[in-house]
């Protein structure tokens, strides 16, 4: 499938000023943010989608490469400049956008008070000293209403890179480095390729040594050198009452560890909200259905409702019509790090009996009687 043009999908010209750009991609950013659209998956694209044509547009160097080759310019294995997201191998996924959309507006006051959560992300980059940095985890964790009503801790098993225990992560035996055979020691590789564009000169992250310019000596046996092994690990997380589902929490620093001694990049958790058996949520609101008899709604009548925190009694004054709905205040779910609570809705239903004993069909028939 084509992508869409990075200018269309911010709805700015190809000659707008950089301010422009900015300009347009918040207001992007903003209508479409997965807080501002908890569960749902085509607001999630559209924000994914914008990050990352902001991501280029707002480089002029990247911009340009796309301005003369359009997307070809960072696809995987087109390597015009090295690829569009240093560290972002296999696409710009959504936990890439989130950092991104943090990195570029999480000091922004607006936004902090837009985003309250989620909100102070590392502003740590894939810096060059000590290595690179390691790859975000994305982990989604499902949560009954109950949980987030109350706010909950988690145990999450994950699996995840960590330093290798025989080398330390530094990948060689002894320590030992020697310059890289493949550039040189620059770290950085040129080469002529033919493409569709014609003859272009290919500059890119030496592969040889993922950038560093030099390769380990004596390859740890337990690691091959990379100097990092798969591990399962357990994290605690809490989760505070009143998140949705497409919201996210980040765990600084509990990614990937980077390759040879670099920073570890950052866990993101995304909510998810379990569909619960009762309840229907609608923001901080709960809402459940009642049915109750003809008699009941003609003679009034009390009802015991379990709501989310426990049964709670309701009075169903006599004359109540099919539909109507009762209030119970502050049953409902708290606003995210807010005092404020929803209630719960209950809506009435008064069932038509299906099958008649003789006893109440003669009842009824008295009553019809009286109406006529
Ligand atoms: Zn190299
Ligand atoms: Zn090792």
């Amino acid at each position: 499938m084509a992508k869409t043009d990075f200018y269309e999908l911010l709805g700015v010209s190809k000659n707008a000023s950089d301010e422009e750009i900015k300009k347009a991609y918040r207001k992007l950013a903003i209508k479409y943010h997965p807080d501002k659209n908890p569960g749902d998956k085509s607001a999630e694209e559209k924000f994914r989608e914008a990050t990352e044509a902001y991501e280029i547009l707002k480089d002029s160097k990247k911009r340009a490469q796309y301005d003369q080759f359009g997307h070809a310019a960072f696809e995987q294995g087109g390597g015009f400049g090295g690829g569009g997201f240093g560290g972002f191998s296999g696409g710009f996924d959504l936990s890439d956008a989130l950092r991104a959309f943090m990195n570029d507006f999480g000091g922004d006051s607006i936004f902090s008070d837009l985003f309250g959560f989620g909100g102070g992300r590392s502003r740590r980059g894939g810096g060059r000293s000590g290595g690179l940095r390691g790859n975000d985890l994305q982990i989604r964790l499902p949560l009954t209403l109950e949980e987030i009503a109350e706010g909950t801790k988690k145990t999450l098993k994950i699996k995840r890179k960590e330093r290798c225990s025989g080398c330390s992560g530094s990948g060689s035996k002894s320590g030992k480095r020697n310059s890289c055979p493949k550039c040189g020691g620059s770290g950085r590789v040129r080469q002529v390729a033919n493409s569709f564009f014609g003859q272009v000169i290919q500059e890119s992250v030496c592969p040889g040594c993922h950038g560093e310019g030099s390769v380990v000596a004596d390859p740890c046996s337990s690691c091959g050198g990379s100097g990092l092994q798969q591990a399962e690990t357990t994290i605690a997380v809490d989760i505070p009452a009143g998140v949705s589902e497409g919201n996210y929490i980040n765990v600084p620093q509990k990614g990937d560890c980077g390759p040879y001694g670099g920073p570890e990049g950052d866990l993101i958790v995304i909510i998810q909200e379990k569909e619960h058996p009762v309840f229907q949520r609608h923001g901080i609101d709960l809402s459940c259905e009642l049915d109750i008899t003809f008699s009941e709604a003609a003679l009034g009548t009390q009802k015991t409702i379990t709501t989310i925190d426990g049964k709670v009694n309701l009075k169903i004054p006599a004359g109540t019509q099919s539909e109507k709905i009762f209030r119970l205040k502050s049953k409902g779910i708290p606003a995210l790090h807010s005092r404020q609570r929803g209630d719960m809705l209950v809506r009435i239903h008064v069932k038509t009996p299906e099958k008649l004993s003789k006893a109440v069909k003669d009842l009824f028939e008295k009553l019809a009687e009286m109406e006529r």
